[in-house]
């Protein structure tokens, strides 16, 4: 049942979490952060942007699971790393908070932009931040989360559990550092994390579904931006491929789930006001418009605007006839 990722090859991670100052660390000391301004009424349609912070160069042999059972030719593949913001009159909510340069650097990823440099370029400061959602616990998805003292984050209580139990293998930490898998649990005990379970509605329009695969719990956001249904898959969804064409990523804590995550989202890219969002995929930034202003190098704008090219509708999320297999 579970699939170890192939990706054991990263040095040891620290205990410690280098680029977290004591100042990062102030806010942990005080009283638990409640829900921002925006908890109890709609704010205006959510703003969705996803921002490109970093890349890396790798092969279809390494992304797909056991991919020589496909019979095809090994090939070079970029993936892509991303974070998300959710923003409205109201509030701004992270989701995710990328590698750190330490974790990146750790395992040769290259940043394209700082992700706090990337904020402030949007016109957020990090002690502004009051909410982050933590899709789940790999390196590359909470690495900053340290920098964010004010905030509260959310986890899947099935992600926090394996995390602080059985994920301290070797195997699954390769994927992970051990100071920020130490950052949640400091969070934990101040109550400045908040554990949520299956389906749970954050906020007006934004609802968090543990789909696990991945990793055991791993989280899909749905944002409702007023015209479109966002569907932020995170890693439920490296790339568009994986559920095209029910092809699992390589690092799976359980490929059932997986698949039915796959299935899933094809059933909601069917509906034409929904746009599904990929975890890494490069096509994001093709997809989307890209932003306009400083960011305009790593940024794109989900909600507001069409995609361009089209949204992958039901025709472009399909799953290709002669591929189907039960699940
Ligand atoms: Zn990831």
């Amino acid at each position: 049942m579970v699939a170890a990722g192939p990706l054991g090859t990263a040095p040891a991670a620290s205990a410690r979490q280098p680029g977290c100052s004591e100042h990062d660390r102030a806010g942990l000391a005080g009283e638990p952060v409640t829900e921002g301004p925006g908890s109890t009424r709609d704010g205006s349609p959510w703003e969705v942007l996803a921002v490109r912070y970093g890349t890396r160069n790798t092969t279809r042999a390494a992304v797909f699971l056991d991919y020589a059972i496909y019979g095809e030719p090994d090939a070079p593949l970029i993936m892509d790393y991303y974070f998300w913001v959710l923003r409205n009159d109201l509030e701004v909510i992270l989701v995710d908070t990328g590698f750190s340069e330490q974790g990146g650097a750790r395992r040769g990823r290259i940043t394209v932009v700082p992700p706090l440099q990337a904020l402030r370029e949007l016109g957020i400061e990090p002690d502004d931040v009051r909410l982050v959602i933590v899709t789940h616990a790999h390196y590359d998805h909470i690495g900053n989360l340290c920098h964010f003292p004010n905030a509260q984050a959310v986890l899947s209580r099935r992600e926090y559990t394996f995390w602080t139990g059985p994920g301290d293998k070797p195997i699954f930490m390769s994927v992970a550092e051990t100071g920020e898998i130490e950052e949640l649990r400091r969070r934990h005990e101040l109550g400045t994390l908040r554990l949520v379970d299956d389906k749970h509605s954050l906020r007006p329009g934004v609802t968090l579904v543990d789909v696990g695969g991945h990793t055991p719990g791993q989280l899909v956001v749905l944002v409702e931006t007023g015209r479109l249904r966002v569907v932020l898959a995170s890693d439920a969804l490296h790339y568009y491929e994986e559920a095209e064409r029910d092809r699992p990523f390589a690092i799976a804590s359980n490929v059932p789930e997986m698949y039915d995550a796959y299935a899933w989202l094809r059933e909601l890219a069917d509906d034409d006001r929904t746009v599904v969002v990929a975890g890494h995929d490069p096509d994001v930034m093709r997809r989307f418009p890209r932003q306009s202003g400083p960011v305009a190098g790593h940024a794109v704008r989900i909600a507001g605007e069409r995609r361009l090219p089209p949204p992958p509708t039901a025709t472009a999320l399909r799953r290709p006839a002669d591929t189907r297999t039960p699940l």
